[in-house]
């Protein structure tokens, strides 16, 4: 069975700076698989050449068997690779149902595009209780919310999450954690890169380490949530 998406051998570099040194992983259909490691391993550099927003060096890229190398992003997405990047990057001027709307910009099926604003309501039901509002009125975490649920409104085949939980209280990681098992639930297949590592090994089905642009180690997340090395490295054990 072919991988919806398989990575061979990625190369990324910024300038002289090699920042991806390599790394190969594949995402089957209906996964969660997770990058974790620590600030500048390479986990959004791979996200964002994934995306067509920096072009590798070398190695291949194959979504649904076909190379994405050399596509321009928007055509990517078209695709059905959707990105839900690190900081979030929501038009803050904009309404809450414009920003979810952007996210469609590629669709013309009106019906279903509702259809998706309102499962974004049932997603997150903050968005849906203060959609005429400015996006840039809502916390940290809404934005977050808005950001997947923006992600998702290209009904993408593959979503890619950075650092979801980043800058969120307890609670509201809590619930986004949540929120990506409902959506695996429901079919959607998801790359998440996370610095939180217990939150990301517990929810994945893969996980990957990355250190300084090389994939250290692979395994189940629940593999991973209990190797010694990792639980030492990550999750802040002695
Ligand atoms: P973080 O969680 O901090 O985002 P990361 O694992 O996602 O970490 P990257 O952001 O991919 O790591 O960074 C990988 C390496 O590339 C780091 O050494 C970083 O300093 C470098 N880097 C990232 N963006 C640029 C850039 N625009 N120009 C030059 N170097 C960069």
């Amino acid at each position: 069975m072919t991988a919806l998406l398989e990575v061979e051998d990625l190369r990324v570099a910024y300038g002289k700076i090699e920042a991806v040194k390599g790394i190969s992983f594949s995402v089957e259909a209906g996964q969660v698989v997770t990058l974790i490691g620590t600030n500048g391993a390479g986990k959004t550099t791979t996200l964002r050449t994934l995306s067509g927003l920096l072009k590798p060096l070398g190695g291949r890229i194959l979504f649904e068997g076909k190379p994405l190398t050399n596509i321009p992003a928007h055509k990517i997405v078209a695709l059905g690779l959707a990105h839900s990047p690190e900081g979030r990057h929501i038009f803050p001027r904009l309404t809450i149902t414009e920003n979810l709307l952007l996210g469609a910009y590629l669709r013309s099926d009106k019906a279903g595009i509702e259809k998706d604003v309102q499962r974004a309501y049932d997603l997150f039901p903050i968005l849906g209780e203060r959609r005429k509002q400015a996006a840039g009125t809502l916390s940290g975490g809404e934005q977050q919310m808005l950001a997947m649920g923006r992600a998702l409104m290209s009904q993408p085949k593959l979503l890619m999450l950075d650092e979801p939980s980043m800058g969120l209280s307890p609670i509201m990681m809590q619930k986004i954690m949540e929120t990506i098992v409902e959506l695996k639930a429901s079919g959607t297949t998801i790359l998440l890169v996370e610095q939180n590592a217990q939150a990301a090994l517990s929810l994945a089905d893969q996980g990957h380490v990355m250190e300084v642009g090389k994939i250290v180690l692979t395994g189940t997340g629940a593999d991973l949530l209990h190797d010694e090395s990792v639980r030492k490295a990550y999750l802040g054990e002695d």
